[in-house]
């Protein structure tokens, strides 16, 4: 017993002095601990990795593993055993897959709960799916890294000011020591990940919200095609504020989110065992991030063409909505969380169960920069400058024009250095048929094209008043936006004022057109709305939008996608989920995960 706790303390000071305060955020790569010195483990170690990276199917790596071992191989015999020594193919995947998870450093590990989902023969029916639950992540990586607790609690001269004080408040309400209190937000999207990019993995993660730069850690995943929008998301949120129950309750459970005794799974077995027993540290929700659609669909938030209201911040519907000045909806008809749920409540509308997680606002649904301006309002601006820019360079007919568009931005990026360009110019990028003028590239790509629009505008700029000074000075406001983004403390007041001088010369373009009887030329979009929104009135309170936009989530995203194109076992929505998750408990460590 004596030299076992002796042990421990040795290994516990050896990882607090491994944990060095910059570890978390250089957190950029997947490791593995599956480092082994011995040939036979190195051999186990490259098939399992073979398996999860999709490399080659469980059928082929178990006919390479078995011939490796009649040469001679050790080490991998608990993957030659699989599927009984192949007898039973369809086992194959799933027993090596069990074989490889023994070897993750994640205890528990994989939670089995339950979520509404739709087969592919359209029944809709409740059955058991993998999670990986909030509490048991962040309670294993503080115990293996109890360092980092100092490092994911913000102060308040961090520039997250706004996540202590959310903090400091769920501290207050339920009465924790805030000491022992970090800030988590909650993420979800989808992003395609078939081999033809036909479906979406939706995908809820959870993270630090007081260091933005931190890793992003799954809850769970599920394909969009199995999706039964609002039930499978109240099925996700009520299992997620069970798990944030527990973690400001301070307890480890003694029964699953349903009520029900643990399992006879390995898993379960230590969760019975941790039952009762004090968890720490106290993980509180204090932001939600995401697009307007997952808000729609995932936490029933209203939708921008929606013609009653369209916005959880304000009061602004279809008739008002194109106001954007100061006299307009978003400052004089603002609308607090409460008045919000109210009005959910009173039109009939059933509320999200997202409102079941402890201590959750409305307040803590962040409009995102990325989607809302990036993919918002500058490829807005973007397409119109580029639409109206074809009209007057020269070339005899369109398609000379827009070669010399493509030309002038090729030229653009190569005097400026460029990064993330955009790999061709097609009419359709910025002229979708039959819609307004707006541009379809990634959110980079259209960021670095918004100094190239502001020196088309000022190349063809007349005296103040005519059309291209307007949007000349429109896109001075755009860049100044950006550039105040690498700003320490943000300058919220001047974000304000530019935003509503950009708002401004936007709604006087708008009108423009209107009058002229330019259908598709700088038109409405509710992303204005959000805009105003955001740099308006919640940066005063969030602060800088880089510290909670959806880049990081993107990457992570990204990573995900990749461990849900899977090679072998039945492909099923709970497979897909199965395999994602797996890969993600196998290949990641306590000490790094996903950035
Ligand atoms: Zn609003």
């Amino acid at each position: 017993m004596g030299r076992q706790a002796g042990r421990g303390r040795n290994r516990q000071t050896k990882r607090q002095a491994q944990a060095g305060s910059s570890r978390l955020k250089q957190a950029q790569v997947i490791h593995t601990q599956m480092a082994s010195s011995s040939s036979a483990q190195s051999f186990l170690k490259v098939s399992s990795r073979s398996l999860l990276d999709g490399d080659l199917s469980a059928r082929k790596l178990h006919q390479l593993v078995v011939a490796a071992e009649d040469a001679g191989a050790r080490g991998a015999d608990r993957l030659t055993k699989a599927g009984k020594r192949g007898k039973h193919q369809q086992n194959l995947h799933r027993d090596m897959m069990r074989s490889v998870m023994k070897q993750s450093a994640w205890r528990p590990g994989v939670y089995q709960g339950q979520l509404t989902t739709m087969a592919k023969d359209k029944t809709i029916a409740k059955g058991r799916w993998p999670f990986i639950l909030p509490h048991e992540v962040l309670s294993q990586i503080m115990e293996e890294n109890p360092v980092w607790l100092k490092e994911v609690q913000p102060n308040s001269s961090s520039g997250y000011g706004f996540v202590a004080a959310s903090t400091q408040d769920i501290a207050t309400e339920f009465k924790l020591d805030v000491s022992q209190c970090v800030p988590l937000g909650l993420h979800a999207d989808g992003v395609p990940y078939t081999a033809k990019m036909r479906d979406n993995l939706y995908c809820v993660s959870w993270n630090f919200a007081g260091c933005s730069s931190s890793s992003r850690f799954l809850i769970t995943c599920v394909p969009g095609s199995a999706m039964v929008k609002e039930k499978t998301f109240d099925d996700i949120w009520k299992l997620v504020a069970w798990s944030f129950r527990c973690m400001m309750q301070g307890t480890w459970p003694s029964r699953k989110d349903d009520g029900s005794p643990f399992g006879t799974s390995r898993a379960d077995a230590l969760r019975h065992q941790k039952s009762g027993s004090p968890l720490r540290p106290h993980g509180c929700f204090v932001q939600l991030r995401g697009d307007w659609e997952f808000f729609r669909d995932g936490v029933r938030l209203p939708a921008w063409n929606k013609s009653d209201y369209m916005c959880w911040r304000c009061q602004a519907n279809g008739q008002t909505k194109r106001d954007l000045s100061p006299e307009g909806p978003c400052l004089s008809q603002p609308l607090s969380g409460f008045q919000f749920l109210e009005r959910e409540l009173r039109s009939g509308r059933q509320l999200s169960a997202f409102w079941g997680i402890p201590g959750a606002r409305v307040g803590h649904v962040r409009i995102d920069w990325m989607h809302t301006i990036d993919l918002g309002v500058s490829a807005l601006v973007l397409g119109n400058v580029m639409s109206e820019y074809l009209d007057v360079v020269p070339g005899n007919n369109q398609a000379e024009r827009l070669a010399e568009v493509w030309r002038r931005v090729r030229l653009y990026y190569s005097e400026n250095h460029v990064e993330n360009r955009i790999q061709k110019l097609t009419l359709g990028m910025f002229r979708p048929r039959g819609e307004g003028y707006i541009f379809s590239g990634k959110a980079k790509e259209t960021a670095n094209l918004v100094p190239w629009a502001s020196k088309v505008a000022t190349e063809l700029a007349g005296p103040p008043g005519e059309h291209w000074h307007s949007v000349m000075c429109m896109l001075e406001c755009l860049q100044t936006l950006y550039g105040q983004l690498q700003e320490d403390p943000y300058p919220t007041d001047q974000a304000k004022s530019v935003c509503e001088r950009f708002l401004l010369l936007y709604s006087g373009l708008m009108s423009e057109a209107e009058r002229a009887g330019k259908q598709h030329a700088w038109m409405y979009r509710p992303k204005l709305h959000l805009m105003q929104e955001l740099l308006v009135k919640c940066v005063q309170e969030w602060g800088n939008p880089k510290q909670y936009w959806c880049y990081r989530d993107e990457d992570a995203l990204r990573w995900l996608s990749k461990a849900g194109v899977r090679r072998g076992g039945a492909a099923t929505a709970y497979g897909i989920a199965d395999v994602v998750i797996n890969n993600l408990l196998a290949a990641t460590s306590v000490s790094v995960v996903i950035n």
